[in-house]
């Protein structure tokens, strides 16, 4: 399952994880250049920090003294949490933050919006990642993943796509295919209705249908 969603949602900065998914879902970066900044910054960071956790939001306060903001930004990135809240000294005198979305990096996915009603902005944020990615897995799996009723059909599809068919569950079959086209199965528990059909390499009953798939 895990090997999907990273299949799915990654990009070149890593991964990308859906917010109903993610341990962490937004992380507060404090920017400030000097103690006189730190503490203004820090006094509204950990407001917002508050006023988050009380809404239910699962969220960490980065205040790493020993890393630059850029760096906390990237590492952030990396790790996939969903919603980055960044506080500098401008935005404590605004009365605003800014808020990154992961699955959009760079400008595109920065706003700046008010202190004042920021919890249920960041709700609705998380919600509108998590049906932003599942539209995107959606088409993404629609466009890759093929039902095969042959293996001719099963060798064709998993050059560039994985192929979804029934398996008798033997070994000789997988290694067969493993052999033929460098595809393993791979047993993702979507949802699956129980049917039955046979074996798309030898032709024997099949109880269940797995994905094939060349490892990336
Ligand atoms: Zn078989």
């Amino acid at each position: 399952m895990i090997g999907a969603i990273i299949m799915v949602h990654g990009d070149d900065q890593g991964l990308v994880l859906p917010p109903r998914l993610a341990p962490t879902q937004a992380v507060i970066v404090p920017i400030y250049k000097n103690d006189a900044e730190k503490s203004k910054v820090m006094e509204v960071a950990d407001r917002v920090f508050k006023e988050l956790k009380a809404a239910g939001i699962r969220l960490k306060m980065d205040d790493r003294d020993n890393v630059s903001s850029g760096f906390k930004f990237n590492d952030w990135e990396m790790r996939g949490v969903p919603v980055r809240v960044e506080i500098g000294p401008k935005d404590v005198e605004k009365g605003s933050v800014a808020l990154a979305r992961r699955d959009r990096p760079g400008r595109e996915g920065k706003t700046f919006v008010s202190q004042t009603g920021l919890a249920a902005n960041v709700s609705g944020l998380l919600v509108e990642i998590q049906d932003s990615l599942l539209k995107r897995a959606t088409e993404f799996r629609d466009a890759n993943i093929h039902d095969v009723q042959t293996y001719d059909e099963l060798k064709e599809v998993v050059k560039d796509g994985w192929a979804f068919g029934y398996w008798c569950e033997s070994t000789e079959c997988e290694t067969k295919v493993k052999e033929d086209t460098k595809a393993t199965t791979r047993n993702i528990p979507f949802d699956q209705p129980s049917e039955e059909g046979t074996c798309v390499v030898c032709g024997k009953p099949s109880k269940r249908k797995v994905y094939f798939a060349r490892a990336y």
